[in-house]
């Protein structure tokens, strides 16, 4: 079975890249538009990894990882921000809010791949060595 992936990101174009390297990487991708349906989908889906902007309108990516980070039931799923923060110390904040990892817009897709297998060791999808 496919790993599945839920992408949370208000920018459609963002979103649209996002979901169509994973499934190049071979993962399967949910999405939401925003932070409040991200976590209700975190919660019906439970899926294997999260990646989530930070800028998002309504709940914010910082705060929308303390609710994951709060449940008992969604804490352990890694949690990567996907993000064009640059300003010095805001890699600390979304790590100290409870993001496992980061990864920089703009996204390089023949990065992409290894960059989520770093949170997902001897998980990723066989293709993901080969796209
Ligand atoms: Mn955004």
């Amino acid at each position: 079975m496919a790993i599945r992936v839920l992408v949370i990101e208000d920018n459609v174009i963002n979103r649209e890249l996002i979901q169509c390297l994973l499934e190049v990487y071979g993962y399967d991708p949910v999405l939401a538009v925003d932070g409040n349906s991200g976590l209700e989908m975190a919660r019906r889906e439970r899926p294997d990894l999260i990646l989530s902007d930070i800028q998002m309108p309504d709940m914010d990516g910082i705060e929308l990882a303390k609710q994951l980070k709060a449940d008992p039931l969604l804490a352990s799923i890694p949690l990567i921000a996907v993000t064009a923060l640059a300003m010095v110390g805001d890699r600390d904040r979304v790590l100290a809010a409870g993001f496992d990892g980061y990864i920089p817009k703009p996204l390089v897709p023949a990065k992409f791949g290894s960059q989520l297998q770093d949170y997902l060791p001897g998980n990723g999808p066989d293709t993901a060595e080969t796209a």
